[in-house]
């Protein structure tokens, strides 16, 4: 819609004109540090940032619905700048001007309602969160639409040049990182960090095909994090990783499709995370804090963060009731399905530790909960949801069986909604289906396949049938119509067909 079209008393929201101060606030000493400089630890105390807004209160100026009317109108404009995470402009980076906003399709992921048979098998009413449709097929792109941004408005404005980008990765954030660079290319340029043999083929093949420069390193992502830390720290180099802030901010539009999705009533809904760096948990929660307090929602959802219990470090923080007695311990990871999230040493743990409490406490209630689940459930639910007509990665199905122990353990109410975070795209981790499938996971996975769902394709060519067609060889009419009538009779036989 042209910008003339919108109502009188919200034409003059259409275009963000919200004047940001933005700055960088360590978690663990509270100083405040200018953004002019790329910052991804604190210098006074070397604890992670959250970027803060300081003239964050001034949103609270326009009431609640007004904000959701300008949202739900925005949604109507065609200006690339603001239709992907953007639309929520006045939240996620009030600071980067129109002209500096990098948009390749990101966001608006569909919300997509599980069948009934899904919803009766599972006991509740339940969608997922698409966040696989996302164009490198992951969230990520979320966070990298925002830090590269970002980071090209500072190019811009002549105040960087000829960046190098760089992260530590499970797969994921290096096909996003590597996509968005690859689009702002000369001036940035992308190099990738990843575990050898611990990444799928296919999140292999994305940064390769972007152009990044790909590494491949021994060891698990955690030492691939320590790496690139490393090498933020003593040369110039842009760090991609959930440790920048900048990526939380873009992540947080998560939360804000959620609200909007909803029609902003966030009662007796659940959000189900999947946890790994525990980047995406912390941008959710802050996400719902911030149209919380800005009285966009008037109840904050209930959040649970799933977690494999090969990778289970945030799950056994909290798994002690006590919060006086809590201490995290980094965990070794052990081989798992849900393999974007197999980290032992979550960067953004004191994140979360700080937003849980703040969360907690405007709730006025207990609304964070923390679920650990076998491999065997992961990949069992994943194919389920599957069979039902998702598009769920093993995150996905990591959600979904940590719904089903939620719902077992009164975490949640059969009669809350669910919404839960399908992180990446199937096709990214179909060799983990294929393993399911050939029975062919190594023994430290513990996973055996529920014979009912697996699925294999029948080659279908009969003994006496000696003449098929070949590459570049057709077959004589007669020979083509014998092939025809024998391959058709024999599916028709497999598949009990009536003749009508
Ligand atoms: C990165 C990733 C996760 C984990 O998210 P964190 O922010 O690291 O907690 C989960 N699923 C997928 C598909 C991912 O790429
Ligand atoms: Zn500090």
């Amino acid at each position: 819609m042209k910008l003339e079209n919108f109502p009188d008393e919200i034409r003059p929201f259409i275009i963000p004109n919200h004047q940001g101060n933005l700055v960088y606030r360590c978690l663990g000493c509270g100083t405040e540090h200018s953004i002019d400089n790329l910052l991804y630890t604190c210098p006074d105390c070397g604890k992670v940032l959250l970027i803060h807004d300081l003239n964050f209160d001034l949103l609270k100026n326009i009431p609640g619905n007004k904000w959701r009317s300008i949202f739900d109108y925005r949604k109507m404009l065609k200006t690339p700048a603001l239709k992907g995470i953007y639309l929520y402009h006045e939240f996620i980076g009030p600071i980067i001007p129109l002209s500096s906003i990098i948009y390749l399709g990101e966001g608006h992921t569909p919300v997509i309602e599980a069948n009934s048979i899904l919803q009766e098998k599972v006991g509740m009413k339940f969608f997922f969160k698409n966040d696989g449709q996302n164009p490198s097929a992951s969230f990520k792109d979320r966070g990298m639409a925002s830090a590269l941004s970002y980071i090209n408005f500072l190019v811009k404005d002549n105040r960087l040049s000829d960046i190098l980008a760089i992260c530590a990765s499970t797969g994921d954030t290096s096909a996003s990182a590597a996509l968005y660079a690859a689009y702002l290319q000369p001036h940035i340029k992308s190099a990738v960090l990843l575990p050898h043999k611990k990444v799928t083929p296919q999140q292999l093949s994305q940064p390769l095909g972007s152009g990044a420069s790909v590494f491949e390193i021994p060891g698990v992502f955690d030492d691939c994090m320590k790496i690139v830390e490393s090498l933020s720290e003593k040369y110039n180099v842009a760090l991609l990783n959930s440790k920048n802030a900048w990526r939380i901010l873009g992540q947080e539009s998560y939360s804000y499709e959620i609200a909007q999705n909803f029609e902003y009533d966030m009662r007796n809904k659940i959000i189900v995370i999947p946890i790994g760096n525990a980047g995406n948990i912390t941008a959710v929660l802050n996400g719902f804090i911030k149209f919380y307090e800005t009285g966009i929602i008037d109840v904050l959802p209930k959040i649970i963060g799933v977690q494999s219990k090969h990778a289970n470090p945030v799950y056994n923080y909290y798994s002690e009731p006590d919060d006086q007695k809590r201490r995290f311990i980094p965990v070794n990871v052990k081989p798992s399905v849900a393999q974007a999230a197999m980290i032992g040493d979550p960067v953004s743990m004191p994140r979360v530790i700080h937003l849980v409490k703040t969360y907690n406490r405007l709730a006025g209630k207990e609304s964070t909960s923390f679920i650990e689940v076998t491999e065997q459930e992961i990949m069992d639910w994943q194919i389920i949801a599957n069979r039902n007509g998702h598009i769920a990665c093993t995150h996905g199905g990591e959600c979904l069986a940590g719904l089903f122990v939620a719902i077992k353990n009164n975490i949640v109410s059969k009669t809350d909604t669910a919404i839960l975070d399908s992180t990446a795209h199937a096709l990214k981790f179909s060799g983990f289906q294929d393993m399911y499938f050939d029975n062919k996971f190594p023994s430290e996975y513990d996973i055996l396949p529920d014979k009912t769902l697996v699925n294999f394709p029948v080659l279908i060519h009969p003994d006496d049938l000696d003449k098929v067609p070949t590459h570049g060889k057709p077959l004589d009419k007669i020979d083509f119509e014998i092939f025809i009538k024998r391959i058709s009779d024999e599916i028709a036989d497999i598949l009990d067909l009536k003749e009508r």
